[in-house]
């Protein structure tokens, strides 16, 4: 087979706004340093006790952590009481369109998978949105696969203004866009913006995206602070935990990344995803990364940025979810599809990966509540 030609990954291509704030440099010198096996047990004890500082974090999230779980988990639970409560917030993702121009290796949508592909029409995105809506949801996460094509900046605000109609919040999980673009898209009612950077090691990064724009990681690393310059009151970061042996390293450089946008933009809501690989469109990912390894991840989060919120989504299953809201998770997902169409009961193209939850928006509800939580179908008012 012929091999490809491969752009670098740090070169922008046309349209792309370029910011220079350095905080992409500190991020990834830091994360070079980490090293995972340089931690002891005695400094996993000094980062439980007192502030936990950027060396403490390295070291809850290194694997002389693993045997200090129960630990971390009551921190982690005064830290999630003090900051949030017994509150959590619940959400439904909505998948718009699944037409991507990117190769991302591990994703159903990937552009050279043959499946069925679909964007919503508005009158048919007003229907998944009323669905949604008549469960008691008051809160919906955009979704697209990356096409400039098939789901433009118009064609996005034009959902947003739909859903903002019907939610008190909207969020955007779409490609990284222009600071202009972002303005718009929060012009039309949307206040979140989340992208995740998969992996922080550009060079594994080069091997999983192979082609299109996801390619240029610099750009897609800056996305938060375009977002929030385009006036985004919030934005949510994530490393997809199994695409690199090392997801160490890529928790610790997400944190980082959290950091370092909440100390320049004081002002920010950080929220934090765990989302961990799953089984895609013929691809059968394998997870590297186990439950208890996913839970050292969330509880070092916690700890390390206490007021960060935690999202945790239907990739887990229901105990897990269970057992992780309240801890260190804040937000959970309820009555998912990763296909398009499906709320209103016409599915018109496939979906992106296997969900491990499929509880609706009553059932999860229950659980939180004998689990002594509150349920929050909304913390904010439009005025
Ligand atoms: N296309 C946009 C937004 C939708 S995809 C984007 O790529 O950002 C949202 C997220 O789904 C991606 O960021 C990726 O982390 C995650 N994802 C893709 N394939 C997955 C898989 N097989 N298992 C779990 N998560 C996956
Ligand atoms: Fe497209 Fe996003 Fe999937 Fe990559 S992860 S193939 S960009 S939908």
């Amino acid at each position: 087979m012929a091999s490809r030609k491969h752009t670098d990954v740090m070169d922008y291509t046309d349209g792309m706004e370029m910011l220079d704030s350095g905080v992409m440099d500190s991020v990834l010198g830091r994360a070079a340093a980490f090293d995972q096996h340089s931690y002891s047990d005695k400094d996993v004890s000094a980062a439980l006790e007192g502030v936990c500082d950027i060396e403490g974090f390295a070291a809850l999230l290194s694997p002389a952590a693993g045997c200090h779980l129960e630990e971390m988990a009551e921190r982690a639970r005064n830290e999630t009481r003090r900051h949030f409560g017994n509150s959590v917030c619940l959400f439904t993702p909505l998948y718009v369109s699944n037409y991507c121009s990117n190769e991302c290796v591990y994703c159903g949508f990937n552009c050279r998978n043959r499946i069925h592909r679909a964007t919503l029409g508005l009158k048919e995105v007003t229907k998944e949105l009323d669905a949604i809506a008549a469960t008691g949801l008051r809160e919906v996460l955009i979704l697209t696969g990356e096409s400039r094509t098939r789901s433009d900046v118009e064609y996005i605000g034009e959902c947003v203004r739909l859903a903002s109609e019907r939610f008190s919040t909207v969020g955007i999980e779409v490609y990284p866009m222009n600071s202009d673009e972002y303005a718009h898209i929060h012009e039309c009612g949307a206040d979140y913006v989340t992208v995740f950077q998969e992996t922080y090691d550009p060079e594994r990064y080069g091997q999983l995206h192979l082609a299109g724009p996801k390619r240029v990681f610099s750009y897609r690393f800056d996305a938060q602070e375009r977002a929030l310059r385009g006036g985004m009151r919030g934005v949510a970061f994530g490393t997809l935990l199994g695409l690199r042996e090392d997801f160490r390293s890529d928790a610790f450089a997400c944190g980082l990344h959290a950091m370092e946008i909440q100390r320049r933009y004081p002002h920010a809501e950080i929220s934090l995803s765990l989302p961990r690989l799953r089984p895609a469109g013929g691809v059968n990912n394998q997870v590297a990364v186990t439950e208890s390894q996913l839970l050292q991840v969330s509880l070092a989060y916690r700890i390390f940025l206490p007021f960060a919120g935690q999202t945790i989504s239907t990739r887990e299953r229901p105990g897990f979810r269970d057992g992780i809201v309240g801890l260190s998770a804040t937000k959970i997902s309820a009555g998912v599809s990763v296909g398009i169409g499906e709320h209103s009961g016409e599915a018109r193209g496939d979906g992106q990966f296997v969900i491990s939850d499929p509880r609706d928006l009553a059932e999860i509800t229950e659980a939180l509540r004998r689990n002594g939580l509150q349920p929050v179908m909304t913390d904010y008012m439009r005025t």
